[in-house]
């Protein structure tokens, strides 16, 4: 028998230990008792989903269909429901910093009106098959993607409407791009990443699902800029932002060592997560237009990088800015979509899918702002 060459030079900390034992000392504490529970699914097989690629020809939806998949978006709880607690609307002085919920009067959550395009299957609860490539069409569209299906989520809050200018300041791969551009309701587009070697995948993506004739220079722009200098390039202008920043990616820390933010060599880069993700929401917050809006996503569970960024953010752009922002409430999303994601409980700031055993998707941090100044 011949004694594999990993076993004699593997590294005694691998990145994936280490990133379990950082998560076990700080999402303990964070999320309590919810911590072992989440920690079991962030250990086992990830769920995904298949977000339906409008453009394709071919009857993919009733094919999914046939095998047990529904669209989790057409089968969403349509009841509204009394809610005693209220999340703020408006940031006053206090609040952007603190961001405590407050006690208004009870409140219907009202349904909210979803792009009929968008559409995303997933097997059951509990049921973990898995989905087959997609196949190309006549046309040579692929019929759909695999993503963690809790991605949609922050496409559907950022609420395009027909004709908006949206910009997609971290894209690649470009998993939520096309997730906004089933929704034809865009305007134009301006995707950008960082990485060319990912906008190269990105660019791919679009070929692979997105017919020629969208993808011209009226309807879209790919750039590959640093996204902290959005800034300096363009001010007030969309009518959307989504900034879906590089962070500790939870799940991929936990099971691949390879290209894994918790390796030694890229302690310093983990560290300055944070700062990046400041950089760009507040990038993201200066290009959108006054009463644009902005969707922040991670997927990641640390308060650090979620809650504690947007704070941040909310306080430097009134301070430095001089813009004024209002936090929106998402829960009529989470509200719609609870029999297929679980989320966390009593966030005081955005919304939160977490990982469970029965429903193992995300996770995945959302929070939306729309710029009043
Ligand atoms: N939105 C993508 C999707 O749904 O497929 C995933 C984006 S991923 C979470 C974060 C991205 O941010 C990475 O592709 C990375 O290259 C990019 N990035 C990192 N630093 C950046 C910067 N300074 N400006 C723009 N993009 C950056």
């Amino acid at each position: 028998r011949v004694k594999e060459k990993w076993a004699v030079t593997r590294t005694k900390h691998p990145p994936t230990s280490l990133a379990l034992q950082h998560f076990d000392a700080t999402y303990s504490v964070q999320l309590g008792q919810l911590w072992p529970s989440v920690r079991a699914a962030l250990l086992s097989e990830r769920k995904y989903g298949a977000l339906l690629n409008h453009f394709s020809h071919d009857a993919v939806l009733a094919d999914l269909e046939a095998q047990g998949c529904r669209d989790f978006l057409s089968d969403t709880a349509t009841e509204t429901q009394p809610c005693s607690e209220q999340k703020p609307e408006v940031a006053t002085e206090e609040e952007s910093v603190s961001m405590k919920k407050c006690d208004s009067d009870s409140q219907q959550l009202a349904p909210l009106q979803l792009s009929p395009n968008i559409k995303c299957l997933v097997f059951p609860r509990g049921d973990i098959t898995r989905f087959k490539p997609a196949r190309p069409d006549m046309y040579g569209l692929l019929g759909y993607y695999l993503m963690d299906a809790a991605s949609v989520l922050p496409c559907l809050a950022l609420d395009v409407q027909e004709g908006h200018n949206v910009l997609d300041l971290c894209a690649a791969p470009g998993g939520k791009t096309l997730a906004l551009l089933q929704s034809q309701a865009i305007g134009f587009l301006c995707v950008n990443d960082a990485s060319v070697s990912r906008m190269l995948r990105l660019r791919k993506v679009l070929h692979s699902y997105v017919p020629k004739p969208l993808l011209t220079d009226e309807k879209l722009r790919i750039t590959s800029f640093d996204g902290t200098k959005w800034g300096e390039i363009e001010r007030n202008t969309f009518d959307r932002v989504l900034v879906d920043v590089p962070c500790s990616t939870d799940r991929h820390s936990l099971m691949e060592d390879d290209n894994n933010i918790f390796s030694k060599s890229r302690t310093g880069e983990r560290r300055k997560l944070p700062e990046l993700q400041l950089e760009l929401l507040l990038a993201g917050i200066e290009a959108a237009c006054p009463g644009g809006e902005i969707l922040y996503s991670t997927c990641t569970l640390s308060q650090i990088q979620n809650l504690g960024v947007v704070e941040q953010a909310v306080y430097l752009a009134r301070e430095n800015h001089g813009i004024q922002l209002q936090v929106v409430d998402l829960r009529p999303l989470t509200h719609m979509f609870r029999k297929t994601f679980h989320f966390a409980p009593d966030l005081p700031l955005g919304e939160m899918v977490i990982p469970h055993l029965a429903a193992n998707f995300g996770p995945i941090y959302m929070c939306k702002l729309r710029r009043l100044t």
